[in-house]
């Protein structure tokens, strides 16, 4: 028995197993001895998960993020897991695999489709059939190591079709399911050939969390067009009872489920305090040295098509036609974070912004100003925080987004109250921050050029009063209520209810490219 499994079994039943496409773990190769090592990441879902995994001798399962061949990682994670008190479970994919599951069906299919650009979907059999091989795996995995009694939460659209799998093996445990990602409106969702099965696999969760509302309602509303359904009770939990119509669901199961929205967050205090620390502030000092008394207007994405990068420089550009007194005065500080480089959307998507970017500093930089402070590259925590710390307004377009914790890290990271959030509110954090947020429709590019300026000429009081109320709601949302809720909902459990880990220090995220709630390994993709 290896050691993971054995240190699984030593424990108590009704444990918690987390399955995700990505292990919450960073590898680093010693250059000179070859030999791997690894560490758990910090970010805000591992860390509010830790101490039920810790305390009920829970499990991760995951795909470490490397090609199988590149290493023995087993003895990493087995190492790694004695370390933190929680099994560490590896799912090797070949290349085969991760160019049709992860490349393919996941960011091919799904992503493009669920964040409304059906245009960019590459709808091949082979991406299906891989998505389900490998789906397979890890169902194979779990049902390996649970036992009667685990709460199996699988994580995002990589693995819908886990506990259809799990339940054809006979499995009684609870499982839900969690969509990091939109989930689209039935125009669109029906355009995907696998439609059915993506449905009816979803309906074999006892509990599906939503980011929204208006997700939650999106699922609905795509189930009845294959199925009859009721819905039973109001407020943010529903039960849904779905008998399949004839045609194309016919040979679906009538379930029953439970469904609702639990708007993901960030451990807030966790951000605040590093925000305060005596390392953000010496960093944001130097950042003030080098740009004097401009106003900084931030901009901190993943080089990804949803998250309106284009339409960023083009209302900005024209924000800088129309309004002479931003000239000079202010910058976009633009980080870009390398993503999926193997697809070519993204390959393409690079081009475009890197010549949009020349073309807008070419026509307007002067002699001791450029607008456009291009950064192509991977942030680490404390310079991100200093930025975040640093910049007068966090400029946020994203054309579709899941949640978008930057709009809600940014906010935790303005203890003065000095910030302004311009959020779009295609954003799913706009649900939740359009009390206090300006909000944009990043399509309309003379709008949103006017909320540049707004935001650029907004009185201070006016300005604390907006960011005093973000803080305030993402306070009382932050990560712990987000696990609290969800586990209340699916297990009648808090995270009160797990005793507290006396020696976890939740410290400050080591230097690596460690993010909140997702971690890069070398192919780039999230937890
Ligand atoms: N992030 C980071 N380094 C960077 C850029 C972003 O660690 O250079 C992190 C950021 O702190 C945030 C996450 O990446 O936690 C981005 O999450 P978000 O929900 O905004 O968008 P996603 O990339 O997941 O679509």
């Amino acid at each position: 028995m290896n050691k993971v499994a054995s240190f699984a079994k030593s424990r108590s039943p009704d444990r918690l197993i987390v399955v995700s496409n990505r292990l919450p773990v960073v590898f680093e190769k010693n250059k000179n001895t070859d030999v791997w090592s690894s560490k758990t990441g910090s970010g805000g879902l591992v860390s509010a998960l830790m101490p039920v995994l810790r305390d009920r001798g829970g499990i991760w399962v995951g795909w470490p993020g490397m090609r199988d061949n590149e290493g023995p990682l087993t003895p990493c994670l087995e190492k790694l897991s004695e370390d933190v008190g929680y099994g560490l479970v590896g799912v090797y994919l070949s290349e085969p695999e991760i160019k049709g599951f992860y490349e393919g069906f996941s960011n091919q299919i799904i992503w493009p489709l669920f964040h409304d650009l059906p245009v960019d979907c590459h709808f091949r059999p082979e991406y299906w059939e891989t998505y389900r091989a490998v789906n397979r795996k890890f169902i194979d995995k779990v049902a390996a190591i649970r036992q009667a009694g685990d709460l199996i939460w699988v994580h995002d659209y990589h693995l819908i079709g886990v506990a259809a799998g799990l339940r054809r093996l006979g499995l009684t445990n609870r499982i839900g399911f969690f969509l990091h990602i939109p989930f689209p409106p039935p125009d669109l969702f029906l355009k995907l050939p696998w439609r059915a099965d993506i449905l009816s696999g979803m309906l074999e969760y006892d509990l599906i969390g939503f980011q929204t509302l208006r997700d939650c309602r999106n699922f609905q509303r795509c189930l009845r067009a294959l199925y009859k359904v009721r819905v039973e009770g109001q407020g943010q939990v529903q039960r849904l009872q779905a008998t399949p119509l004839s045609g194309e669901a016919a040979h679906g199961r009538g379930q029953s489920l439970r469904v609702g929205s639990f708007p993901i967050s960030i451990d807030f205090a966790h951000y605040e305090k590093l925000a305060m620390s005596k390392a953000a502030i010496e960093k944001v000092s130097r950042l003030r040295q080098t740009h004097g008394d401009r106003k900084m207007i931030l901009s901190v994405d993943r080089l990804d098509y949803t998250k309106g990068l284009l339409h960023k420089l083009r209302a900005f550009r024209l924000a800088l036609e129309r309004y002479p007194d931003l000239r000079e005065t202010c910058f976009l500080s633009l980080h870009v974070d390398p993503s999926r480089e193997n697809i070519p959307e993204y390959q393409r998507q690079r081009v475009q912004l890197e010549q949009l970017t020349s073309e807008i500093n070419g026509a307007w930089s002067r002699p001791g100003w450029i607008p456009i402070h291009y950064y192509y590259h991977s942030l680490t925590p404390t310079e991100l925080i200093a930025y975040y710390r640093r910049a007068d307004v966090m400029l946020i377009t994203a054309l579709k987004d899941g949640m978008n914790l930057v709009a809600k890290e940014y906010c935790a990271c303005h203890p003065g109250n000095d910030g302004i959030l311009l959020l779009s509110e295609f954003a799913g954090a706009a649900a939740e921050l359009q009390k206090g947020a300006l909000l944009i429709n990043p399509f309309d590019r003379e709008g949103t050029a006017q909320r540049i300026h707004e935001a650029m000429t907004m009185d201070h009081s006016s300005i604390a009063a907006g960011m005093r109320r973000l803080r305030r709601q993402i306070r009382r949302h932050d990560i712990y209520h987000w696990v609290n809720s969800y586990l209340q909902a699916i297990a009648g459990r808090n995270l009160e209810d797990f005793p507290k880990i006396q020696d976890y220090v939740p410290g400050p995220p080591p230097e690596t490219q460690v993010r909140r709630s997702r971690i890069v390994a070398p192919t780039g993709e999230s937890v």
